[in-house]
């Protein structure tokens, strides 16, 4: 599927809304290409403008500045080669699932027999063959959105657009319907040339997608575009997935000092092993909590020990957390957060502990101590053997506190397992992606949401 030819270009298009002193820029010069063949993620916490560009990217909204460009013609009014697919799918309570799917082709005039012709096909596509006569009332949220999906295709649109298509669904639902999209999209049984999915999640996004457009806001613009070099079927624990994904963090976090010295090296290794700031999660989660809902999510650290009644030794600790792990940076003495820790403040307990696992795995000290369990039998280890590794680096005092700190992070992260009683650290799922539980509950695969 590797056509060349530009489909879509946006040239220095920004959105203004409201008017006088109440105006304000949502989006800032975006430029943006989408070429056939592409499927493009558009990753960025709230309020960076996604859906403000879809909706420009459709016609149904006309840019304040700039130009949108549909195979090298400017765009006007609604594209009738786009269509969308949103986040809850307003079906017609009061039609049948074809009939909903019927919808679009009947507003074009496509003959009855044809328009029913079509919608069977694409319902059959989708999965909900049997369901053709059956009201959204009677369907799951899942299917819902297969009708969603079929919907949106029943144009045959040559873009498709999609905003946030599986974040309310429950776990398993979006799963299987990643699988089906990716399979009709991959199979080239369809007429789409080109996908361009908003997302808040960072694995979706790189699970899916030929390409990732990161955006910030304040206000929304692209900062970053990168190609997912991977081919399908992708499998989220290879490596090189998981590669990719640290690579978008890394974007969302910035990097203020090279690796080697933000993070120091493995104990035993020549060179300073970065030690672990002792706080626990539940006041660093307070903290970004505290900051994200401050204007321009920053704030004066001096007057963060006061607002949050900490002393100011342990508010430095925290702070030094938050940096060490990309949820900060601190300049001139404000307190200033990435992009990821905004997300962080904004997400999920799931999402918070997929980021947080994503973040310390790149640590040395847990890359050393994953690496040692996964060696060990059982992937087990006793702690008093850990800790007289650890003692090789720190006084040891300090290498039981650092131990104490490290299982208690990797506790939260569902890296680590630790029995008290047996006084045993191990790997939680062999240091594997936790895969979603029937149930959907805590250890159902988190999706990362921004
Ligand atoms: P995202 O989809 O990334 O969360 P949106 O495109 O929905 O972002 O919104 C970008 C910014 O523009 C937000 O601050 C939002 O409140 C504002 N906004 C979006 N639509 C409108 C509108 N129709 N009128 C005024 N402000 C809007
Ligand atoms: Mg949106």
């Amino acid at each position: 599927m590797n056509g060349e030819s530009p489909l879509l270009r946006l040239m220095n298009v920004s959105q203004i809304y409201g008017t006088g002193q109440r105006s304000f820029k949502a989006v800032a010069l975006v430029n943006l290409t989408v070429t056939e063949g592409e499927f493009l993620a558009l990753l960025g916490p709230s309020g960076c403008g996604k859906s403000t560009l879809l909706r420009i990217i459709t016609g149904l909204q006309k840019p304040s500045e700039g130009q949108v460009l549909y195979r090298g013609l400017p765009l006007k009014g609604v594209n009738p080669q786009a269509s969308m697919v949103f986040q809850t799918f307003a079906l017609f309570p009061w039609l049948t699932v074809l009939e909903n799917v019927e919808v679009p082709l009947k507003a074009r005039g496509i003959p009855s027999k044809m328009r029913t012709a079509r919608a069977l096909d694409l319902l059959d596509r989708v999965g909900l063959d049997g369901f053709e006569t059956a009201y959204p009332r009677e369907l799951s949220g899942g299917m819902r959105q297969k009708v969603g999906f079929a919907r949106a295709m029943a144009i045959e649109p040559e873009l498709l657009c999609l905003d946030e298509p599986f974040s309310a669904l429950d776990v398993l639902s979006a799963e299987a319907l990643r699988g089906e999209l990716l399979e009709l999209w991959t199979s080239g049984n369809i007429p789409t040339r080109a996908l361009l999915m908003v997302t808040h999640s960072i694995e979706e996004a790189v699970y899916m997608a030929d390409r990732i457009v990161i955006m910030e806001k304040d206000p929304g613009r692209v900062v970053k575009d990168l190609k997912v070099p991977l081919p399908h079927p992708r499998i989220r624990k290879d490596p090189k997935f998981l590669d990719v994904v640290d690579r978008v963090y890394a974007i969302l976090a910035g990097q203020t000092q090279p690796e080697h010295v933000e993070l120091g090296t493995a104990p035993g290794e020549p060179g300073r092993t970065r030690a672990l700031p002792h706080i626990v999660i539940n006041e660093l989660a307070g903290l970004l909590e505290h900051v994200v809902e401050l204007p321009n999510d920053r704030a004066d650290i001096y007057r963060l020990a006061e607002e949050l009644k900490v002393n100011s030794d342990h508010l430095l600790r925290l702070v030094e957390a938050t940096e060490l792990l990309g949820f900060a940076t601190i300049t001139q003495g404000d307190f200033i957060l990435t992009s990821l820790g905004e997300t962080f403040g904004e997400a999920s307990i799931l999402a918070r502990k997929e980021m947080f696992a994503t973040r310390i795995r790149r640590l040395p000290i847990f890359q050393w101590l994953i690496a040692m369990l996964k060696a060990a039998e059982n992937h087990q280890l006793e702690w008093d053997v850990v800790q007289t590794a650890l003692e090789l680096e720190f006084p040891p005092e300090e290498a039981q506190r650092q131990l104490d700190t490290a299982v208690n992070w990797g506790r939260y992260a569902e890296l680590l397992a630790y029995d008290d009683n047996a006084e045993l650290i191990y790997l939680e799922l062999a240091g594997s992606v936790p895969t979603p539980s029937p149930e959907g509950r805590d250890n159902g695969s988190p999706q990362v949401v921004i």
